[in-house]
């Protein structure tokens, strides 16, 4: 439910409206909208409020039902864009904002190597896993606290923040001492104690949609955050799983739209999973950017051929730097800058 105040409502209206539905067991969401208050209306395992009796509240103009079960996320309960920060750029709010590096962390060397490469070429934060959600329990699983320590000496040399995944909510403390961003991967996507732990920390959340996820799963993962009080997140598309092969997954370019259109958390674009083939990784990123994506996530690697996960869909810095040149006439054609 969504009570829409009359743009003359006083506060003291306002704090009594809220006043009555908190003490009716509901919680409230708070956001303005052409001068007008709007509070959103949470609760569960409740019967719906009667309507009639908020409309009747002073300063009350109109009481609506919000037919979607993704409340906080949805545009309804708060129209305007939410920016996230991040490296000194608010995300989501016009300029595209890149994120970029290796998959896995490898070496000391190799972080801070490609740190500063893509720092040169324009990313505004860094990526690189320490813990590494592997589908083969002998594949590589990352260097973890070690690699955190590499990624924060990156940070301290590049002044670029740090992206990387948690897949334990049990880490949280940890990971937050060396991360500035909690992505949460395409597997751990409906992991509902890990969403339930990140939801209570203050770290922005990248949170990437699951491989065979619809938009509204992914929305109601969201919800699942701020329902916590974070409301820190960027929606990832990394691509969905189709009968098509040739590709890894489909990046699913419909979903950047629809999510602009349905949420007001900012949308990134991963070029690098959907298709998972250097060749087509640029042009991918440019068509998520001409939908209307707010930024990109993209893998990077100085050696792509040595690396130990996803070589085959990174790109050397050369080849990012001239993806993110591309990314720029796209950008400037859609209303953004980059
Ligand atoms: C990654 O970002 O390296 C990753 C594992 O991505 P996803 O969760 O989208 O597969
Ligand atoms: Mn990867």
């Amino acid at each position: 439910m969504l009570v829409i105040m009359k743009p003359a409502a006083t506060t003291k209206e306002i704090s009594q409206v809220i006043a009555r539905l908190t003490g009716d067991g509901y919680e409230t969401q708070l956001s303005e909208h052409d001068g007008r208050t709007l509070i959103g209306v949470v609760g569960h395992d409740m019967p719906e409020p009667t309507r009639e009796n908020y409309a009747m509240l002073a300063g009350v103009d109109q009481v609506m039902d919000v037919s979607v079960p993704y409340k906080r996320a949805s545009r309804e309960f708060h129209p305007t864009d939410t920016v996230v920060p991040l490296g000194g750029q608010l995300v989501g709010s016009g300029r595209i904002a890149v994120i970029a590096g290796p998959c896995s962390v490898e070496s000391r060397d190799q972080i801070i190597e490609t740190a500063h490469a893509v720092k040169e070429a324009g990313a505004i934060a860094l990526r690189g896993g320490a813990f590494k959600p592997r589908t083969s329990p002998y594949s590589f699983q990352g260097f973890g606290e070690q690699a955190l320590q590499w990624l924060a000496e990156a940070r301290e040399q590049t002044g670029l923040p740090v992206v990387t995944e948690i897949m334990d909510p049990g880490l949280v403390p940890l990971v937050a001492q060396y991360a500035d961003v909690f992505q949460i991967g395409a597997r751990n996507m409906q992991n509902f104690t890990l969403l339930h732990a990140v939801g209570e920390s203050q770290h922005p959340i990248l949170l990437k949609r699951g491989m065979s996820s619809t938009i509204k799963e992914l929305l109601m993962a969201a919800e699942y955050v701020l329902s916590h009080g974070n409301t820190r997140i960027m929606l990832c598309e990394r691509g969905i799983r189709t009968f098509e092969t040739f590709t890894r997954n489909t990046f699913d370019i419909n979903a950047v739209p629809v999510l602009k259109h349905l949420t007001h958390l900012p949308v990134i674009a991963d070029p690098s999973h959907a298709v998972g083939k250097r060749e087509y990784v640029a042009a991918v990123a440019r068509a998520g950017i001409a939908a209307g994506a707010d930024g990109l996530l993209v893998e990077v690697h100085p050696c792509p051929e040595e690396a130990v996960s996803d070589g085959r869909q990174s790109l050397t810095p050369e080849q990012f730097a001239q993806l993110i040149e591309e990314t720029r006439a796209i950008a400037a054609a859609v209303g953004r800058s980059a």
